[in-house]
């Protein structure tokens, strides 16, 4: 008998820093659910109103099993298509229709996927500190607790440490200065090459904080030093620059969180312009056109580095690692080690030990929500402020 959608409800919570949106989806089989990561984090209510208002009534009452179907008519549904809004309004239906198909196959997704091709995910994590001692500081005491891929950066995104002139009557906002950024970062990053030597991997996210001719610059400036890879070095508006970069250069390049239209990461893989896509899963919609993705990649020997850090929902983490351990592409994964609570409101989330990132095997995503903890902790209305980002002028800036 045909299983169909009953029900479509949006989880909205805070169980720490960043709002989340889960999507639960359940079926005319009692008992049989799904849920689905849906986080926009900076526009929760745009994507909670496009799943209640427009995604379930388009949803409901359709064949669970339809899986491609139900996604490729629900991105042209409304005509205009792929938006950050929509994409992840499309990712929570989908990723909750992949964790049916695990639990009514009885199987783990990755096995739906293809199997596995390793037994853990090996992730990277995040390093800061004020100064590059400070930050030498935080890569041992990681190191220490068994990884070996380092994300290390100095004042958050950088840029803040210069003597900044900024003019009369210059707003408030988050002030951050390009070639100060370049010029301390490349420092940091060579203290901590000279440091810990080659033992461990070292990545570093610019966050397109550089004009297109001082990025390819300092891509240049950090080759000596190795880098496993330099992320989202231009920004998705300057995809063009990234032939440029690569005549220049060899330094690794990781790219993709933003992007959120296959015609942003089509000419970057073909073109062999990059060396990680790192597309944020629920923004690009959902497990569906990740694999997509990850089988094009693979067949450019380009690799997956699917964005994880505390604004992808811990249902979004399971759908990364499921298609981590499948993917012959894979390449790593960000981790963000959640505190204990969300823990307690997602059991089966993910564990780590050792550097890698291992799946409980349950059927589907493994994952579930305690609703009842999750309602407890709602997601608080703030104007977001380290979006505000200013030039040393006051000019509006990418974050
Ligand atoms: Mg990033």
């Amino acid at each position: 008998m045909t299983v169909t959608i009953t029900d479509v409800q949006t989880i909205l919570t805070q169980p720490d820093n960043s709002r989340l949106i889960i999507v639960k989806v359940t079926t005319s089989e009692p008992g049989l659910y799904g849920l689905g990561c849906a986080t926009f984090t900076q526009r929760f209510h745009a994507v909670h109103a496009a799943i209640e208002k427009h995604i379930k009534p388009f949803v409901l009452g359709r064949d669970v099993s339809r899986i491609e179907a139900i996604w490729q008519m629900a991105m042209v549904h409304g005509y205009w298509r792929n938006g950050p809004v929509l994409n992840n309004a499309i990712s929570g239906i989908d990723m909750a229709l992949w964790d049916i198909k695990g639990k009514q196959a009885g199987m783990p997704l990755y096995q739906l996927l293809g199997g596995k091709c390793r037994e853990g995910a090996a992730v990277y994590v995040h390093t800061d500190g004020r100064d590059p001692q400070e930050v030498e500081d935080r890569v041992r005491q990681v190191m220490a607790e068994g990884y070996r891929f380092i994300r290390v950066q100095m004042g958050g995104y950088g840029g803040q440490g210069a003597a900044m002139v900024k003019p009369e009557g210059a707003p408030d906002g988050a002030y951050f200065d390009p070639r100060d950024y370049a010029r301390s970062m490349l420092k940091m990053i060579e203290h901590m090459r000279i440091t810990f030597g080659e033992e461990v991997e070292l990545l570093h996210d610019v966050h397109e904080r550089l004009h297109p001719i001082h990025a390819i610059q300092f891509a240049k400036d950090v080759e000596p030093f190795k880098l496993f890879f330099l992320e989202d070095i231009l920004a998705p508006e300057d995809i063009k620059w990234f032939e440029q970069l690569r005549r220049q250069c060899s330094t690794p390049i990781a790219m993709g969180e933003l992007f959120n239209h296959p015609r942003e990461w089509q000419p970057l893989i073909s073109g062999r312009l990059i060396d990680f896509i790192r597309m944020h899963v629920s923004q690009m919609g959902g497990i569906t056109p990740a694999r997509n993705v990850a089988a094009f990649a693979n067949m450019y020997n380009i690799r997956t580095a699917w964005h994880g850090p505390g604004d992808t929902s811990p249902v979004g983490h399971a759908a990364n690692l499921h298609l981590d351990l499948w993917a012959p592409s894979f390449g790593i994964q960000e981790w963000c080690r959640f505190p204990e609570l969300v823990y307690e409101m997602f059991p089966g989330l993910p564990e780590v030990r050792d550097g890698y990132m291992y799946p409980n095997d349950q059927p589907g995503l493994g994952i579930d929500i305690d609703e009842r903890l999750a309602a407890k902790y709602p997601c608080q209305d703030a104007v977001e402020w380290w979006t505000q980002a200013r030039l040393p002028d006051g000019s509006p800036a990418r974050p």
